[in-house]
């Protein structure tokens, strides 16, 4: 049985609570430290401050390095390698987004290296079993790290869902494989990448998350826990929980308990500490806050999972960029297994495999999940949209 440990700050101090989550989930017994070489990645995806929901607490990451360094292992490292957008050469990049975070300034006081995990020399590793992605350039020191501890943090995704432990791997990628993981699909790649380079322990920033489209301070969501364990995909699923979501519907942590990376079922998920109804705290999703972009747009759905309701995203931020936005108020779209589909004017779009016996409604968009522009191209043709423009304009976007 997975063991997932969960503990509230309360009035300790972080060091404190961190030392409690990672003693109870007994995370930390199965390193072989003396001989090992350890990467801790924490979740930097861009140059925000510390506390603000969107990346690690530095006062967890520091309690963490001094855990391990009390270990005395071969060497320890702090790496990350943030988000498309924030790794310019000559700009912004992690080294910045991490100064800007305090994880240089927790690095120069523990004594430890850190890591732009963005230009790191890469290897070409192949993926058995892979479900979209054979083979992944990642970064050389997590690949050569005997033990990779991963510090995410709890927050909403418009593509998955939420975003926790398994998804925190992708700051591993470089940039061009970062962009190749949503081509090919981005459930199923992070998954894949789950498989190559999994996370021996996974300590959870649950001291603040982030909620709805993670943009401003009302988005911030104080929850003061900390979470751990050495099952990233039982973590997962009890963050899922604790942030109000059904684990079952978050598709990458379902595929990676089919893929058997760990366990997703919550009966069978020993929490130490807390328990999960104790410290639930509902996050808005980032669908709902999102509502502005569907442009009155009608979805009949019922139990759509996360996969086709990401790569939807997409399809209205393209067709909002290439000026068609006015036109989605004549849209149906038609997910997952809604039942009875009332009579419509106009044809659907039928969208994902989940919604295939509704095919002959209307325009169907095969795949599990169909990538978000071949949902454009459905929608294009619904809604007789030029599909030439909203290519030229999706080039343009993903070329920024
Ligand atoms: S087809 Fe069904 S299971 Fe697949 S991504 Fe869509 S809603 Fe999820």
């Amino acid at each position: 049985m997975s063991v997932v440990s969960i503990v509230r700050l309360g009035n300790d101090d972080v060091e404190s609570a961190v030392r409690k989550a990672v003693a109870l989930s007994q995370a930390f017994d199965s390193a072989e430290w003396g001989s090992s070489t350890i990467l801790i990645k924490p979740n930097v995806v861009k140059p925000v401050r510390s506390g603000s929901g969107i990346v690690t607490d530095a006062r967890l990451i520091e309690a963490v390095t001094k855990m391990v360094l009390e270990r005395n292992p071969r060497s320890v490292v702090i790496g990350e390698g943030s988000s498309v957008g924030y790794d310019f050469p000559d700009r912004m990049d992690s080294m910045d987004s991490m100064e800007v975070a305090g994880v240089l300034e927790v690095a120069r006081r523990c004594g430890v290296e850190v890591v732009d995990l963005n230009r790191d020399e890469q290897v070409e590793v192949k993926v058995p079993d892979a479900f979209v992605m054979d083979t992944f350039a990642v970064a050389k020191t997590t690949w050569e790290a005997d033990v990779i501890i991963s510090m995410p943090i709890i927050k909403t995704h418009p593509r998955t869902g939420i975003t926790c432990g398994l998804k925190n791997m992708k700051g591993v990628l470089p940039g061009e494989e970062k962009k190749r993981t949503h081509r090919r699909g981005l459930d199923r790649a992070i998954v894949d990448l789950n498989r190559v380079v999994r996370p021996r322990i996974t300590i959870v920033d649950g001291i603040v998350g982030a909620q709805g489209t993670n943009t401003d301070e009302a988005d911030r969501v104080p929850l003061d826990l900390i979470v751990a364990g050495n099952d990233v995909v039982a973590v997962d699923a009890v963050c899922a929980s604790v942030a109000g979501f059904d684990a079952r519907e978050i598709l990458h942590v379902q595929l990676a308990a089919e893929a058997r990376l760990g366990t997703a079922d919550l009966n069978l998920i020993e929490v130490r500490g807390e328990q999960i109804e104790a410290v639930r705290h509902p996050f808005i999703p980032y669908l709902q806050a999102a509502q502005h972009l569907y442009g009155g747009a009608n979805i009949i759905e019922k139990d759509a999972c996360t996969g086709c309701m990401g790569e939807l995203v997409s399809t209205f931020v393209y067709l909002k960029r290439a000026g068609f936005s006015d036109k989605l108020a004549n849209l149906t779209l038609i997910m997952g297994n809604p039942g009875k589909v009332p009579s419509l004017c106009e044809a659907p779009v039928v969208v994902g495999r989940c919604a295939q016996e509704y095919r002959h409604l209307g325009v169907f968009v095969p795949g599990c999940p169909p990538h978000g522009t071949k949902i454009t191209d459905g929608v294009c043709e619904a809604l007789r949209i030029d599909q030439e423009t909203v290519h030229r304009s999706i080039v343009e976007l993903h070329s920024l």
